[in-house]
């Protein structure tokens, strides 16, 4: 299979040829083969999370990365629950409107895309409000890149008894996290980002025994985690209709990751592409717009070089050349983003610097 070009984004991204192939096949949903696909793919997302079987569960869900948050949200948040909502991007601020959209009690923290919250008021707003039972937050904020960090955010959680919804959709599979630790509640990925696989659905690593508690709480039929959970953990049978090549894509997928070595190599190779991308374009005088200590290594918003720069213009130039760059998320200032999560390697950050460079020599 030969791809016209790669993608530098985000997700849907590169993925290898092998896992592609996995699509070829067309799959049953009540046989017995591909229920049981689904469990090892429940098995495998638990090794991921590094939690033990029993006290945390996977589900899986149809539709894309938002229909999963949006389940944790309708699913999770009772009629007597009060969710802080830490925002610093468009994804954050998706959850509270979400919140806000199916009736949930939400107190909303939005802070600059530029920073990481201030731990220290999250604890305090906690303590002021003692009807605050849930805190949400995005691990790597794909809008612009910024990690926020999840230690003292389980801290908090585990100090004052709150529960923690991550959405970890462009983090995990990518950067190493021990969910049981971190004593997170529930957190939201996707099959399309750092575990390489297609669009298609995503999926909760939920502490069981919290799970067990929201029966009843979902004003939607689709959108029920609760139901999902009981239907899927009976024998890996889906409730509804699942998106079957892209499941067994998934599991492929999973495979690979466990071959490269797990989340800790997948993690080096996303970290040193990373940091190679940010140093080839400083050169070409392309600042990144996170500092570099909250910089993920999944994604990176440059800044235009100069006010002339026309990002179309080198958009098409770069497709052209065999890279699809994204473009930026920023309301006040021009940006583009490089993601470099999927199958991508090395030689391919040469390659892209190399035409990076093209691009800066011939526009001048
Ligand atoms: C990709 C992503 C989502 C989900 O977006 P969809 O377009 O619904 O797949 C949610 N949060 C973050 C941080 C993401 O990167």
């Amino acid at each position: 299979m030969t791809q016209k070009y790669k993608l530098l984004t985000p997700g849907p991204l590169t993925t290898t040829d092998t896992v592609k192939q996995k699509m070829l096949e067309d799959r049953c949903t009540w046989d017995s083969d591909y229920k049981q696909l689904t469990q090892d793919i429940r098995h495998r997302l638990l090794k991921v999370a590094e939690v033990s079987e029993g006290n945390y569960t996977a589900v899986l869900q149809q539709g894309s990365g938002s229909f999963v948050v949006e389940s944790v949200l309708q699913t999770v948040l009772g009629k007597d629950d009060h969710v802080l909502i830490i925002s610093n991007g468009a994804y954050g601020n998706r959850m509270i409107d979400m919140a806000k959209a199916i009736g949930k009690r939400v107190t909303e923290m939005r802070i600059p895309y530029n920073t990481v919250p201030d731990f220290e008021k999250v604890e305090a707003l906690i303590k002021q409000d003692q009807s605050l039972t849930h805190i949400a937050m995005v691990h790597c904020e794909t809008t612009t890149g910024i990690l926020n960090p999840l230690e003292p955010l389980s801290e908090i959680g585990k100090r004052h008894n709150v529960s923690l919804i991550i959405d970890a959709m462009s983090s995990f599979g990518g950067i190493p996290m021990n969910v049981e630790k971190l004593n997170i509640d529930y957190l939201i990925s996707s099959a399309n980002k750092c575990i390489q696989g297609v669009p298609g659905f995503g999926f909760v690593v939920a502490k069981q025994s919290k799970l067990e508690q929201t029966k009843g709480n979902a004003n939607s039929i689709a959108l029920d985690l609760f139901e999902q959970w009981k239907v899927m953990d009976r024998d890996g049978k889906w409730r509804f209709t699942s998106p079957t090549h892209v499941v067994a894509a998934f599991q492929e997928a999973l495979i690979e990751l466990e071959e490269e070595g797990g989340v800790a190599t997948r993690y080096q190779r996303y970290s040193e592409n990373n940091h190679y991308i940010i140093e080839s374009l400083k050169k070409m005088n392309f600042q990144a717009y996170i500092d570099a200590e909250h910089q993920s290594p999944i994604i990176t918003t440059f800044l235009y070089p100069d006010k002339d720069f026309d990002f179309e213009d080198f958009y098409q130039y770069m497709k052209e050349a065999g890279f699809v760059l994204y473009p930026g998320k920023l309301m006040d200032t021009p940006s583009f983003r490089v993601g470099n999560i999927g199958d991508l390697h090395h030689k391919d950050f040469v390659l892209l610097a190399d035409n990076i460079q093209k691009y800066m020599k011939e526009r001048n």
